[in-house]
């Protein structure tokens, strides 16, 4: 049975006569067979948000339901793939309908004709559970795909097979304890709107390694935790997303572009393809799902991409991977929500968003974590999800950064100063924070040792006490200043120079590893501490930066990876002869 239009109102559409329909059904609508997803009921109409633009829609076209939720296709094929919103394969579209993808065009989002080779890793007679990993597809050079049961099904295996197949093909049967036989391929169907099982969720443990000094040192992310990148315009989200995409130390990134500005999403687009993997060397789109909102697209359809890429992350965090979503940005995404929610004529909260604005990121956010999968043989994976936040005017006090950031556990704040000032990335030092410094305790005391965190502890309150001592210079002038308060000045511009600061387009700068971070934050401490004890002794601050180390400090961040340690060992060494020189101390060796 089918419905009928009543009324139209841009991507909203209410049907009559829909009293078989659930909500939440995904339907199709109209002579093109548009795809829409039923938002509410009310008797026997139903209030339909289309991903598709609704114009030549009237009153009295058809309306069918499919009678099944919003899903996605999870199996080999979804890597390197670039899909919309509600995970169409864009290529495969362009290549049916030419550049501007047409109307109620449809494509299956996993390729039904390529052969994957499947090793199969249990036996007929074993005994296997949803999650069970029954085998592998080399699906890319960096990614090993793991076949799993679906979620729902356990029973015993009946036949498994070995080779190339679609992913339609028939791999495995297993027997269910009623008896019955059930087919499995390499293709699982899953609702957006529904995170995926897990046997547990674990705190997490490990930092996420991003390569981005001021974030693996001063804010660090946990695998498995959430983080919001807020800032306005032209203040450098879009590098700092890129830098996470690329040098994260995960091993899958599902990248949601919710369209920032139109060519936003086609630099992304035309750039990601183009990048290296700085690892294996390989195109990073062999660990990448890209998800774009095309500018064909009507924004209902940015609404559904953001459950569609953390459910894809959610499928291969299934596997035992550490994955990282990105969104960008979800401001787009609420202001989608707003517009929706503006349509049904719901009661609007604050600034016209809908009062569930704050749950509805909350839903997103809380599918991140550390868990242990399904399938019994305690693997375990993460969800790191990042979201950029572009409130407008780059005035966080709108509700989307609110509600943000009171459910993240890291803040990187983008500060347009900072970015005029040219100093990036424009991650501001006081504004921002990271919950995660004591659960990561333990990991950075094993890893590195006690100091690691106590330098970090001193680097913070350096920062801060150059914030204030700003103020008093801002007053009186620097000369009022006393000869030590002019040295946490004279470290704390090192520190923001010369450690912070990190040219994303410079290949020695892009990316420093968590011992380098270590070591150079060391060494910048290093001469605080040395030229601390020299004025103590009564020598003059300008004797002591003007010794040829500190010049070298400032170049330090640029020697190769490889070098770093000897490099450093040797600026420490001299650095301190050179002040025992001027001070006449000389027990520093
Ligand atoms: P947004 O996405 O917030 O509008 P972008 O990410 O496009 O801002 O950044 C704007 C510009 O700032 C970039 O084109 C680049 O020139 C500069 N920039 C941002 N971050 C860095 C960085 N880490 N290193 C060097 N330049 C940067």
């Amino acid at each position: 049975m089918s419905g009928r239009i009543v009324k139209v109102s841009g991507p909203l559409i209410v049907a009559e006569g829909m009293s078989d329909a659930n909500l939440s059904d995904v339907v199709r609508v109209g002579p093109q067979h548009l795809t829409g997803e039923i938002l509410t009921m009310s008797g026997d109409l139903a209030s339909i948000q289309v991903y598709e633009e609704t114009s030549g829609l009237g009153p009295g076209a058809e309306v069918v339901t499919t009678g099944y939720p919003l899903s996605v296709e999870l199996g080999p094929g979804l890597l390197e793939n670039i899909y919309d919103g509600i995970q169409r394969p864009l290529e495969e579209l362009r290549r049916i309908s030419g550049h501007t993808i047409q109307r109620g065009v449809f494509a299956p989002a996993l390729d039904r004709e390529k052969k994957w080779e499947f090793k199969p890793c249990v036996e007929v007679g074993d005994e296997v559970t949803g999650g069970t990993v029954i085998g592998t597809v080399q699906e890319t050079t960096a990614v090993l795909h793991k076949i799993m049961i679906p979620p729902i099904f356990s029973g015993t295996v009946r036949s498994i097979e070995s080779g190339e197949f679609t992913v339609e093909d028939t791999i495995c049967t297993i027997e269910l304890p009623d008896g019955t036989v059930r087919e499995i391929n390499m293709i699982q169907r899953w609702p957006v709107r529904v995170s995926r099982p897990y046997i547990a969720k674990f705190t997490p443990s490990a930092p996420l390694c991003s390569g981005q000094r001021v974030i693996d040192t001063l804010f660090p992310i946990a695998k498995g935790g959430t983080a919001a990148v807020p800032g306005p315009f032209g203040s450098g989200k879009t590098v700092v997303q890129h830098q996470l995409a690329k040098w994260s130390d995960v091993d899958i990134v599902v990248y949601i572009g919710c369209g920032e500005r139109g060519n936003e999403m086609t630099d992304v687009l035309n750039e990601f393809p183009e990048l290296k993997d700085p690892r294996s060397g390989e195109s990073l789109m062999k660990r990448t799902v890209l998800i774009a909102n095309t500018s064909d697209m009507p924004v209902a359809a940015r609404e559904a991409s953001i459950y569609t890429g953390i459910t894809i992350a959610e499928y291969f965090r299934d596997m035992g991977y550490d994955v990282a979503v990105i969104a960008d940005s979800t401001s787009r995404w609420a202001e989608a929500l707003r517009e929706m929610s503006g349509r049904l004529e719901e009661m609007p909260g604050e600034e016209g968003y809908p009062a569930y604005l704050a749950s509805r990121l909350a839903q997103f956010y809380e599918r991140a974590g550390c868990v242990e999968c399904l399938g019994g043989d305690g693997r375990r994976g993460s969800l790191t999800a990042i979201g950029a936040v572009s409130p407008p005017g780059g005035d966080t006090s709108e509700p989307v950064s609110q509600a943000t950031m009171r459910i993240v556990k890291v803040f990187w704040g983008l500060d347009a100063s900072l970015a005029y000032a040219r100093h990036f990335p424009a991650i501001n030092w006081l504004t921002s924070y990271t919950l995660y410094q004591d659960t990561l305790k333990p990991w950075y005391d094993t890893n590195f040792g006690p100091s690691f965190l106590k330098n970090r502890e001193r680097m913070m309150s350096l920062l801060q006490s150059e914030a204030e001592l700003q103020e008093i210079v801002k007053l009186v002038g620097q000369d009022a200043l006393s000869q030590a308060d002019r040295l946490t000045l004279e470290t704390s511009k090192m520190l923001r120079e010369d450690f912070l600061q990190q040219n994303a387009f410079v290949d020695l700068d892009s990316y420093t590893s968590y011992g380098k971070q270590m070591d150079l934050l060391a060494l910048i401490l290093k001469y605080n501490d040395l030229c601390k004890d020299a004025i103590d002794r009564g020598t003059d601050l300008d004797q002591l930066t003007g010794i040829p180390s500190r010049e070298r400090i400032g170049r330090a961040k640029m020697i190769p990876p490889d070098e770093y340690k000897a490099a450093y060992e040797s600026i420490a060494k001299d650095m301190a002869r050179e002040i025992a020189e001027i001070s006449g101390g000389g027990d520093e060796e």
